[in-house]
């Protein structure tokens, strides 16, 4: 059976757009401290690429792999670091920068593992936010790109099976 057609979300100009005032925004919030990026993979490289080219204080760029998914479209509650940091943390004005939060688990696990490392300070920014399917209490997101319904989302960095994290846009499939 053929794919059906992905319906755009958000186009390329309209995320573009919402990156540099996430940028302005954390700049300013930030001015006069060093800010250690964590860009969790696979699915915020590509914010993560764009966020810190529009952010203009000195950073420090660091990747985390996490796995929650597999291949699966269903979260299974149980989040796995596959790439951890080279370096220590500690001391330092961190912010995680994800591609989407869903159930919640994955942000707060990745909160409460890496506060036991000791940063300075740590806060969490995020593409997208899908408010209603929280599972968890109490999750705090300093920086949200967008609001979303409940969609299966796939672009710019979110993957269908490991495929499509290259689109420029976002969009998902009608049901
Ligand atoms: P959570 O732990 O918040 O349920 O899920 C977080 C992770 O699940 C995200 O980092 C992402 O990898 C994956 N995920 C959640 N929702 C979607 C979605 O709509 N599309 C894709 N491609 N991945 C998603």
């Amino acid at each position: 059976m053929p794919k059906k057609t992905l319906e755009t979300l958000f186009t390329e100009e309209r995320i573009q757009q919402r990156v540099q005032d996430l940028g302005e925004l954390i700049t300013q919030d930030y001015r006069g401290k060093e800010l250690t990026i964590l860009i969790i993979l696979k699915g915020g490289f590509l914010f993560g690429a764009d966020l810190c080219r529009a952010i203009t204080i000195p950073t420090y760029i660091e990747f985390l792999g996490v796995s929650s998914y597999g291949h699966e479209e269903k979260s299974t509650g149980i989040v796995q670091i596959t790439q951890d940091l080279k370096y220590s943390i500690a001391g330092q004005d961190v912010l995680i920068v994800e591609d989407i939060v869903d159930t919640g688990r994955t942000m707060a696990y990745l909160l409460a593992n890496l506060k036991t490392r000791k940063p300075r300070s740590i806060q969490a920014c995020t593409l997208l936010n899908k408010e209603s399917k929280r599972c968890v209490d109490g999750l705090e997101l300093a920086y949200t790109g967008f609001e979303i319904e409940d969609h299966f989302v796939i672009g710019y960095g979110l993957d269908d099976k490991g495929q499509d994290r290259n689109l420029p846009y976002i969009g998902y499939y009608p049901s």
